[in-house]
């Protein structure tokens, strides 16, 4: 794998193909032959990797008044899915109606919850930190997006300072988030690892 030259004064490291900003340096990974970074994790250890990723997004959101539909383990056409879970959001108020800087910690929730719990689990090291960034990169784009259609006057910078935009600091505030609600995260992530799938009713129970 190659790095481009960094074109901004970032701790932070370009992806090759030069759409993603990460904290970690790119990795030296296997890829999988749809294009997936092998981890060396265990399929269990994927799954559960994956399920606290949604379940980020899913607490975070609810906090925020922005529950999802449900939530599955398996693909969007219900179909088991190594790639990562599935989160249905209400596509038209979470972009439209959601202030940016909320939208943009619920998106990186997924991101965060996964780093969190491949510390707590032991497993985490920077390779795979890095594959949960660049796994993310979705999420990161959605967050880029709205900030362009909502009109903020900046696009979202990476590393590069203490700027409320800056997916550094996001990221950091998205912690606190997922600090206090730790224990719902780790619930809802073992929900659907039992049923790998939760609904909205059965999240606000979870949530308040
Ligand atoms: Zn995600």
């Amino acid at each position: 794998m190659t790095v481009v030259e960094r074109t901004a004064p970032t701790p932070w490291h370009r992806h090759a193909d030069g759409t993603l900003w990460t904290r970690h340096s790119p990795a030296e990974v296997e890829w999988t032959e749809d294009g997936m970074p092998l981890t060396g994790l265990s399929a269990p250890e994927r799954e559960a990797l994956t399920a606290h990723h949604e379940a980020g997004h899913a607490v975070v959101g609810a906090a925020h008044g922005r529950a999802p539909l449900y939530v599955s383990l398996d693909g969007e056409d219900g179909t088991p899915d190594d790639a990562g879970g599935f989160t249905a959001w209400r596509v038209d108020t979470l972009l439209t109606k959601t202030p940016w800087v909320q939208l943009a910690w619920i998106l990186a929730a997924g991101e965060r919850a996964a780093d969190r719990w491949l510390r707590d689990s032991g497993l985490w090291t920077p390779a795979r930190a890095w594959c949960m960034e660049w796994a993310s990169s979705d999420d990161r784009d959605m967050a880029s997006a709205a900030a362009r259609r909502l009109r903020h006057p900046f696009d979202i910078t990476w590393g590069v300072g203490d700027q409320p935009h800056d997916w550094s600091v996001i990221c950091a505030q998205t912690d606190q988030h997922l600090n206090i609600r730790w224990n719902t995260v780790t619930t809802v992530a073992q929900i659907l690892l039992d049923q790998r799938r939760i609904d909205a009713d059965q999240l606000m129970s979870l949530t308040g």
